[in-house]
């Protein structure tokens, strides 16, 4: 008889919270947790003008029913209760968030191992995109990405990277994971430079560069040109003297746009995009090949906002637009996707480099670490990483800053798979901030993610219009 008494009760109290009042937290996504930051945020919904408090502090709904807010953290363990009482029911819901006393950080780096004294240590690059990096670690620079069988010499190691032995203005340094097992050789064998040729199609300048083996290259925009150098190539500099690389120097028109270099066995191909020919002043953006990116996707969310609408969802809608819109200017437009389905980064990549396109726009909304405050971090930046789209992002960013009234956070140089490319013009959009309330309203309002999609339009027929000059 009393089990059965309890086990009403039990139902009782089911009932109602579920009835009656909700908590639904989003993040912290467990309630219990261990962070370094003296602050964290919790953000979720819960039942429709309910009283909710965390910590019996009154907490505003936005919406009426989401919260965004910011707890103070004491060190050791915080006991954080939320409460949302609707109707005189209450639900409540506690979290342990343990802040640690932040630590020195005793991690031994390890030495450098140098190779033997007259020993040549010899390897070739195993992968299709072979990252040599400026520093022995993955937070380091690219350099560049080097395709399989690239012959390369080698000085020491590491940890787990191997630094390669040419001379240049920045150290090269290889993961172990991208070449063979290096192996003893007597002797370097020395590449040559064999010949050169220069052609054109409608679409490219090309220059090829004939190696008697492959070597690691750099190619980098300095202001109005191109520097590609290749390494170990001897050759004479202006005053006859031999120099231990061979540098070759594209001088272009201003503005620069895609530009990238690839092997073809022992040829290194160079090709730059030209402006298209017979470009309508009227209507510039009829017959260009865009790349438009709809960023994550499928399984893959992107940030989550406090009522659990996805990122990749706000990034497909507008992105959706933007195609619109442009294909109705007479744009050629390539996408990675127009419905909620997976495409990996490098597949992404893949489709912008690989189809003669002009321009990459990735389109994502910004998400925040756990100790960050959300009402602070807002507004809309534009990401680049290369010389030539640094132009385009200005353009995009001050137009998304005066038309839709944002915070502006300025262009920023960032190495994501989507800017990396030199070829295409390749920028990244942060529109606005998944988990500030004010932009989390308005990035989930048809008319927003349309001018959104206006704006960017507008920005890309005046980066034409700069190039038509
Ligand atoms: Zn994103």
């Amino acid at each position: 008889m009393r089990v059965k008494i309890f086990f009403t009760i039990f139902l009782f109290i089911l009932g109602f919270n579920i009835a009656f009042a909700h908590i639904d937290v989003v993040q912290p996504a467990k309630n219990q947790i261990t962070v370094n930051s003296s602050t964290v945020y919790f953000i979720g919904n819960t039942t429709e003008n309910a009283d909710f408090s965390i910590n019996s502090e009154p907490v505003k709904l936005w919406n009426n029913n989401f919260f965004v807010h910011v707890v103070p953290l004491q060190y050791g363990k915080n006991k954080i209760k939320l409460k949302s009482v609707k109707n005189g029911q209450a639900e409540e819901k506690i979290y342990i968030v343990n802040r640690k006393k932040t630590s020195s950080g005793h991690y031994t780096e390890s030495k450098f191992i140098p190779k033997k004294e007259n020993e040549v240590l010899y390897t070739k690059t195993i992968r299709p995109d072979a990252t040599v990096r400026s520093k022995p670690s993955t937070h380091s620079q690219r350099l560049v990405d080097l395709p399989e069988n690239v012959v390369l010499y080698l000085s020491g190691k590491k940890g787990d990277f191997y630094k390669i032995d040419e001379t240049g203005s920045s150290e090269f340094w290889i993961h172990k994971s991208n070449i063979e097992e290096p192996v003893s050789l007597s002797k370097k064998i020395k590449p040559r430079l064999l010949k050169q040729k220069h052609y054109s199609d409608n679409m490219y300048d090309y220059q090829q560069f004939y190696v008697s083996h492959p070597v690691l290259y750099t190619i980098k925009q300095e202001g109005n040109r191109i520097k590609l150098v290749l390494y170990g190539v001897e050759s004479k500099n202006e005053e006859g003297n031999s120099v231990p690389n061979y540098e070759y120097y594209f001088e272009i028109e201003n503005p620069i746009l895609g530009y990238d270099c690839t092997y073809e066995e022992n040829k290194l191909i160079f090709k730059k995009a030209r402006l298209p020919e017979n470009i309508d002043i009227n209507n510039p953006l009829k017959g260009l090949k865009i790349f438009i990116d709809a960023g994550h996707g499928g399984s893959d969310k992107g940030a989550l906002g406090p009522t659990r609408v996805n990122e990749k969802d706000i990034n497909l809608s507008i992105a959706n637009y933007l195609i619109e819109i442009l294909k109705q200017s007479g744009a050629d437009v390539v996408y990675s996707r127009i419905k909620d389905t997976q495409v990996g980064l490098k597949d992404r990549v893949k489709i912008a480099k690989n189809n003669d396109i002009l321009i990459s726009i990735s389109i994502h909304n910004n998400s925040l670490p756990l100790s960050a405050n959300p009402y602070v971090h807002h507004g809309t930046e534009v990401h680049y990483y290369n010389e030539n789209a640094k132009l385009l992002a200005e353009i995009i960013k001050n137009n998304l800053v005066n038309d839709l009234n944002l915070k502006d956070n300025g262009i920023r140089k960032s190495s994501f798979a989507l800017t990396r490319s030199t070829n295409p013009v390749s920028v990244l959009v942060e529109v606005a901030y998944m988990l500030n309330p004010d932009e989390y309203i308005k990035l989930q309002q048809d008319s927003f993610q349309k001018n959104v999609a206006i704006s960017v339009k507008k920005s890309l027929e005046q980066y034409m219009y700069m190039l038509l000059k």
